[in-house]
């Protein structure tokens, strides 16, 4: 069974839709990424999913013996954020609130776990650390330290490499493809379409066109295209949304589609894409 199945669903506020008949499938083991325009719904979605806001419509059916409580989620970076007084230590540990119930401390157990996921994201060394002090891109991997805290399946992070440097960013994508690699699904939001199409199984894109599927039909996609390579091909057109969601209107495609296989090899505009670097410098 599909660790998480979202049937006909209508997303919106005040009884007004922001998004309606939304179809997807994630799978124990997938990487989705979530991507499209500013205001079209992706932290609703995200929020949805967390059991945060309630859908106008539908349902979102979750199996494998995924408890809702067993969300891993890295939140989309505020000001104030930046600015919470704790050492990384405390934040990585609060991942555990959701399992402590009336517990007023957390177990040996907890505290060796959340240990281990300071080292497999590299910030051991900064446990002691303030918060505060750390670069923008220690900030995230301790708060995605905290997120592996919650969950052993299930990831769910709002734009982790926002406002972050290249070097950062690539040591980020870098550590969340590692989670990903040793078997925990990951929901990620991001206006990096690149890195989408690189990292991700599965693509969401939401906005004026809906689209759902694999990577690689994304790639071959009108949304995608024209996202990856600035081409307005069939963009901007009303496009029919059904059950799952993006339809193409008939119209031929264009001779030179770009295929996973080329846009691995030469990049969407002739040139190489970037390796993310196994470094942790930042
Ligand atoms: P995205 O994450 O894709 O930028 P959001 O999910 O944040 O989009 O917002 C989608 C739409 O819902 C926007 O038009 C936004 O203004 C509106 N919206 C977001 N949160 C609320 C809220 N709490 N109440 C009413 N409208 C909201």
């Amino acid at each position: 069974m599909a660790l998480i199945e979202a049937k006909d669903l209508s997303l919106g506020y005040d009884g007004r839709a922001i998004l309606e008949q939304l179809n997807f499938t994630v799978n124990a083991g997938d990487y989705l990424c979530i991507v499209g325009e500013n205001g079209s719904g992706k932290t609703t979605l995200m929020k949805t999913l967390l059991g945060l806001a309630e859908p106008l419509a539908g349902e979102i059916v979750f199996g494998d013996g995924l408890a809702k409580d067993a969300i891993g989620y890295l939140p989309q970076q505020t000001d104030a954020q930046k600015d919470f007084p704790a050492s990384c230590r405390e934040i990585v540990l609060s991942g555990f609130q959701g399992k402590t119930g009336f517990r007023p401390f957390y177990s040996a157990e907890e505290k060796k776990a959340a240990f281990a996921n300071m080292e497999r994201m590299g910030i051991a060394d900064l446990a002691n650390r303030s918060f505060s002090a750390l670069s923008g891109g220690q900030r995230q991997r301790v708060l995605l330290a905290r997120a592996l805290s919650a969950t052993r399946k299930l990831l769910l992070l709002d734009e982790p490499v926002a406002g972050l440097d290249p070097n950062a960013m690539n040591v980020m994508y870098g550590r969340i493809a590692e989670l990903n690699r040793d078997g925990i699904t990951v929901i990620m939001i991001t206006h990096d379409v690149r890195a989408a199409v690189r990292f991700a199984t599965h693509v969401l894109h939401i906005g004026s066109t809906v689209f759902f599927g694999t990577r690689d039909a994304y790639l071959r996609s009108g949304a995608g295209r024209y996202f990856l390579r600035g081409e307005a091909w069939n963009y901007g057109t009303p496009v029919k949304r059904e059950g799952w969601g993006f339809e193409a209107p008939a119209q031929p495609e264009p001779a030179a589609g770009i295929s996973a296989e080329r846009y691995f090899a030469e990049g969407a505009d002739g040139s190489s894409p970037a390796e993310p670097e196994g470094g942790e410098k930042e």
